[in-house]
């Protein structure tokens, strides 16, 4: 199948169980970026859409969803995880047409990393458990650990299925209710999920997926009085956005933001296995990413060989339509991101670093000419200061920064506003765990880069957000916790007897 041949689709909102058109009877179409065609057509939710699915939501918290056992709710997310499964091959089709990603990726990656968070939080909700504490006297107290309720979950459009896996699989698993809020540039693999939510069995209004934009949607959902909890992953500038609006009414916020990781390649290192790693970090889902190794530290000493190597295999990369199983590269995933990456080429020269490969589109034939393609690009003789080492581009750009040893690295891979992760190779088993405690990020890959499990955690430091998805820290992000205290002495207390 090409990506030209897909037909326009339509989605109606998904709230309370039902799918509705908005209120304002608006729709929005969003684009197959790989040719610029219209994908599908979309209800294009706003305030009075997100009130009604909160609302929704309001209800089921209050209702079935809380008193149905953990073993039930356990039940029907791991359902959900199968008909995930069983509805893979379509659901990875959808996503690279609208995202741009390659299919491989996609199939192999996005859709089973999708069934592997449903399916680990599906057993958590069984284990979701509080503490006796050993308090002195005749007083036994224990903690509940309990659903926050309603939550509200604005993810972006980088990987539109799996972002939308890190937030509901957690929520759901300790019993939250939920309205979501998928990217407007890729909408369509969260209204598939939607009809597998709805033959899954959840009781109504307990997900609901409401697309629409992040000005209007998404800020109404940030600023509601009726959410408990607000979930963002997006841009940084976004971020604070919305945690400025939750702080309205003191909404309990979890972020997960932007990065600019520093891969740092030493000279002992495997360069082979560096120079992978190196494209792995930065071209992978055509480097919007945000944990890319945007930053490529290379020890000075070995710098022109790995560079050599790095380019030679960055202009084999394959770039073109993403349906096609051997494309290694597919388009960005819009015009603006596309303009956004060839303004900081502009901006790298006009700094003085070198172009070293690509820096333009590539010349690609047919319907694929209108699509958003961009070519794996190397910057050289990046210093730390420069704004393409400082500002996340979001795209197959890397920005190449060579130093000398190991003070003056940790010192510049730690000077930016970022923190999410960090790559390092090296074949000395000290340095790379030093430096694993030096570097400040919430993830740090030694001798690999992008490894995920739903089982490890993921999130940020500084300005890269606060809170951790999967794994145990996820639950933290939604449940609370209650302190019951009870007498044991059945004897007036106190002085005012
Ligand atoms: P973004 O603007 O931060 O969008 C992320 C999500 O937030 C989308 O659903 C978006 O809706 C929504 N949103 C936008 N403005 C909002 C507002 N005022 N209130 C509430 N929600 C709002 O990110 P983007 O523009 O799509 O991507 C650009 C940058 O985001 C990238 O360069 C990168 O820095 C960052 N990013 C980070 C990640 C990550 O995983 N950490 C992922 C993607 C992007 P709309 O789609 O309608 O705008
Ligand atoms: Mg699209």
């Amino acid at each position: 199948m090409s990506s030209a041949a897909v037909d326009t689709r339509k989605y109606q909102l998904f709230i309370d169980g039902q799918w509705v058109d908005s209120e304002s009877g608006k729709t929005f179409k969003t684009p197959n970026p790989a040719t610029g065609e219209t994908l599908a057509e979309i209800a294009e939710a706003d305030k009075a859409d997100i009130d009604k699915a909160v609302a929704a939501a309001r209800r089921a918290f209050e209702g079935k969803w809380s008193r149905m056992s953990a073993r039930d709710r356990g039940r029907l997310i791991y359902k959900l995880s199968q008909l995930i499964e069983q509805h893979s091959a379509e659901l990875a089709a959808v996503e690279t047409a609208d995202n741009g990603k390659p299919i491989k990726e996609s199939l192999y990656v996005d859709l089973p990393q999708v069934v592997e968070n449903f399916e680990y939080f599906a057993g958590w909700a069984t284990k979701i458990e509080g503490e006796t504490i050993p308090v002195p006297g005749k007083m036994f107290n224990y903690t509940l650990r309990e659903p926050i309720g309603v939550c509200g979950q604005i993810i972006p459009w980088n990987f539109p299925l799996l972002m939308a896996a890190w937030k509901l699989a957690p929520a759901l698993a300790a019993g939250n209710t939920i309205v979501l809020k998928p990217a407007e540039q890729t909408p369509v693999g969260a209204m598939e999920l939607a009809k597998l939510i709805q033959e899954a069995g959840f009781p109504e209004g307990v997900v609901n997926i409401v697309p629409g934009y992040g000005e209007t949607a998404g800020a109404a959902l940030a600023a509601h009085p009726g959410i408990d909890k607000i979930a963002f992953t997006g841009s940084t500038e976004v971020g604070k956005l919305i945690a400025k609006s939750a702080a309205e009414n003191l909404t309990k916020v979890s972020l997960e933001l932007g990065g600019k990781a520093p891969n740092i390649v030493f000279a002992d290192s495997d360069l082979e296995q560096a120079v992978a790693g190196a494209m792995m970090g930065i071209f992978y889902n055509q480097g919007q990413v945000c944990c890319a190794g945007s930053r490529l530290f290379v020890e000075e000493s070995v710098k022109d060989e790995f560079l050599g190597k790095l380019s030679e295999k960055a202009g084999k990369i394959a770039v073109g339509d993403p349906m096609n199983k051997s494309t290694q590269m597919g388009p960005q995933v819009s015009e603006e991101q596309l303009n956004r990456i060839k303004g900081y080429v502009d901006i790298a020269r006009e700094e003085g670093a070198t172009v070293l490969t690509g820096g333009q589109s590539p010349n690609l034939e047919g319907a694929f000419q209108k699509g958003y393609f961009f070519t794996p690009t190397i910057f050289a003789e990046v210093k730390n200061s420069m704004r393409v080492a400082q500002e996340e581009i979001f795209g197959p750009v890397v920005s190449v920064i060579s130093f000398k040893d190991e003070d003056d690295l940790i010192k510049q891979a730690n000077d930016t506003i970022y923190g999410l992760s960090a790559g390092i190779w090296t074949r000395d088993i000290t340095r790379a765990h030093r430096f694993a405690k030096e570097i400040k990020a919430g993830v740090v890959w030694i001798n690999t880069y992008n490894m995920f499990n739903a089982a490890s955690p993921f999130g940020g430091y500084k300005q890269s957000g606060y809170g951790r998805e999967m794994g145990k820290h996820a639950l933290e992000m939604y449940t609370q916790v209650k302190s019951v205290w009870v007498d044991l002495s059945g004897r007036p207390i106190g002085w005012f007897k």
